[in-house]
Parts: structure tokens; C-alpha cells; sequence
């Protein structure tokens, strides 16, 4: 079993992190949270001090961390792990990240003669948890040849999505999608209700017709017709509204930089900046659903 080191022990990587260990491999991990740590080291992961340290004598690096300037000062800053790794050590960034930091850090990696993959995830905590999330990753072949024994250890499903940062590509337009599919569902409900037609019989109908999508089927924002929807619990995540928000950021900011007309995606970013903005990030993002009713 292989030495790995592992950096940002939070919501997610603390998961993905013990199911690796539970797999028979020896983790080395770093956070910046001293209780991230703490909770590292019962579960069997070796406390380090520093990331130059999560990259010492190990085969492979994890690094599951908020966004793109984290990824950045962890990887390239003073003290990071590419100037810390032997030559040859596979670096994997699970973060979600913008795809300009992640190509330029893959571009570092590759001058110090690293192999790297960004490898962005969907699944949430639940999935980190229970070892089913999808991996999306960009990068050579040889080095998904490599990393995707782990990927199977983390996830159920782990798709190669060609080279350097189209893992991440891949991540921002499946979410772009499913953002702008829940604010439809959320319309449609909406409407549905004002004309006095059930919201279960819409589902019963959708749901097998041509507007049926995936986050109506597994995330409808209305009670009482999927198991699996937040709308159930009082909106409670699932999959925080402030995620959503932040991908959909990254989306546009893609967008932008690619010069691709993102119409509805720019749209769905706005409602999802109001909506996080009146205080509701916590809340999953079928919650949408509320600002939509126009409740509060
Ligand atoms: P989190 O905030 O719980 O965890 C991030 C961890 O990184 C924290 O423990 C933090 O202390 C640590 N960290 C920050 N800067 C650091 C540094 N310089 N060195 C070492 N550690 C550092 O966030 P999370 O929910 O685990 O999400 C991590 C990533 O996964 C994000 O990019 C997020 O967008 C993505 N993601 C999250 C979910 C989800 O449902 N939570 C789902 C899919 C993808």
C-alpha cells in the first residue's frame, strides 16, 4: 500500500482522506484548522505541520481545498508542495477551482517534472463519506493510469475528461447545467401552484415527459415527491446554495474568459447571488424555489 499525503482535512477531504486509510494506505495529512488535524489523527492519519511536510517521502498528493488562491499558495507559493515533491510524485487537486489556476498550476507542476491531475468531485459530504463521489479528471493519460486506483477508493464513478484542467471544465458546465435546471423546475412549480394545478401532479407528469431533468427528479423543490429532494427537510443541504453559487461563478468567469455566450448560466449566477446575499447559503439550492414565490 502507498504512502500518501493529503491537504485540507474539511467538510470533504476529511472523509476522502479516512477512506483511503481504510483502504490499507498510510495518509500524512495538513490542515490549516488544528480541530481538521486533530480529527485527522483519530481516525490513523499522521499529523504534519506544513504542506511541504504532506509531500515528503510520499507516492501520491491530495489536496482537497476552497478555491483556486488556496490551491495556488499551497501548490506554487513559498514552501509548497511542487518545490517540495520528489520529481515524479503524482499531485491530485479535488478542489473546485477556476480552470486558469488550475491549467497554471498544472503547468508548474509539469516544469518540475510532476505528474498532475485535477480531479474536481460531485457527490457532496455524503458522497465523500460513503466513497460514491464521481471524479472528473483532467490530465495525461499516464497520470490518470495512476491516479485512478484511488479515485475508485473515493468514488463509484471516475471519468477522464482529457487534459490539464478539463476536469474542472467538465465540473463548471455540469453544474451550470443542473443550476439552471432547478430555477426551471422552481418556475414551473411555482406557476403550476399559482394555476391551481397539485404540485404532485406536475411531478407525476413531468417527471415523465420531456421537462423531466435530473434536478427535478432527484431534487424537485417541492415536499412530498421525491425522498431525496431538500424540499422535504426544510431546505436543509444536500447541496448548500452557496456551492452552487460559487460554481456558478466559476462558470461564468470561464465563460468569460473563453468568450462563450452563457446566456441563462449569467442569469442563473445573478438569482443565486441575490439569494445567497439575503442570507440563505446555508440553505440547499432547491431553495431557490423561495425567492422565486417571492417568500422573503
Ligand atoms: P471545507 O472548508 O470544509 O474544507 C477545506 C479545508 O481546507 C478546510 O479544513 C481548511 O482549513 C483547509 N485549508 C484552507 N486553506 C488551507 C491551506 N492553505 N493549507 C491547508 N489547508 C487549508 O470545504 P469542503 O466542503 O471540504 O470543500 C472543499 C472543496 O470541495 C471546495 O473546492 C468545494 O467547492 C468542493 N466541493 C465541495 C462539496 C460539498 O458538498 N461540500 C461538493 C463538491 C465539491
Amino acid at each position: 500500500m502507498a504512502e500518501i499525503g493529503f491537504i485540507g482535512l474539511g467538510n470533504m477531504g476529511g472523509p476522502m482522506a479516512r477512506n483511503l486509510v481504510a483502504a490499507g494506505h498510510k495518509l500524512r495529512g495538513f490542515d490549516v484548522v488544528p480541530a481538521a488535524v486533530e480529527a485527522a489523527r483519530e481516525a490513523g492519519i499522521e499529523p504534519v505541520g506544513s504542506a511541504a511536510e504532506a509531500v515528503q517521502g510520499v507516492e501520491a498528493l491530495v489536496t482537497m481545498l476552497p478555491a483556486g488562491q488556496q490551491v495556488r499558495e499551497v501548490y506554487a507559493g513559498g514552501g509548497g508542495v511542487i518545490a517540495a515533491a520528489a520529481p515524479g510524485t503524482l499531485l491530485i487537486d479535488s478542489s473546485t477551482i477556476d480552470v486558469g489556476s488550475a491549467r497554471a498550476v498544472h503547468e508548474a507542476a509539469a516544469a518540475a517534472g510532476h505528474a498532475m491531475l485535477d480531479a474536481p468531485v460531485s457527490g457532496g459530504v455524503a458522497g465523500a463519506a460513503a466513497g460514491t463521489l464521481t471524479f472528473m479528471v483532467g490530465g495525461a493519460e499516464a497520470a490518470f493510469a495512476r491516479g485512478k486506483p484511488l479515485f475508485e477508493i473515493m468514488g463509484r464513478n471516475v471519468v477522464h475528461a482529457g487534459g490539464a484542467g478539463n476536469g474542472q471544465v467538465a465540473k463548471v458546465c455540469n453544474n451550470m447545467i443542473l443550476g439552471i435546471s432547478m430555477i426551471a423546475c422552481a418556475e414551473a412549480f411555482t406557476l403550476a401552484d399559482k394555476l391551481g394545478l397539485d404540485p404532485k401532479t406536475l411531478f407525476a407528469i413531468s417527471s415523465k415527459a420531456s421537462g423531466s431533468c435530473w434536478a427535478m427528479l432527484n431534487h424537485a423543490p417541492v415536499p412530498g415527491v421525491v425522498e431525496t429532494s431538500a424540499a422535504d427537510r426544510d431546505f436543509q443541504p444536500g447541496f448548500a446554495a452557496a456551492m452552487m453559487h460559487k460554481d456558478l461563478k466559476l462558470s461564468q468567469e470561464a465563460a468569460g474568459q473563453a468568450g462563450a455566450a452563457t446566456p441563462l448560466g449569467a442569469e442563473a449566477a445573478a438569482l443565486y447571488t441575490l439569494f445567497v446575499n439575503a442570507g440563505n447559503g446555508e440553505l440547499d439550492y432547491a431553495a431557490i424555489i423561495k425567492m422565486i414565490r417571492g417568500e422573503g
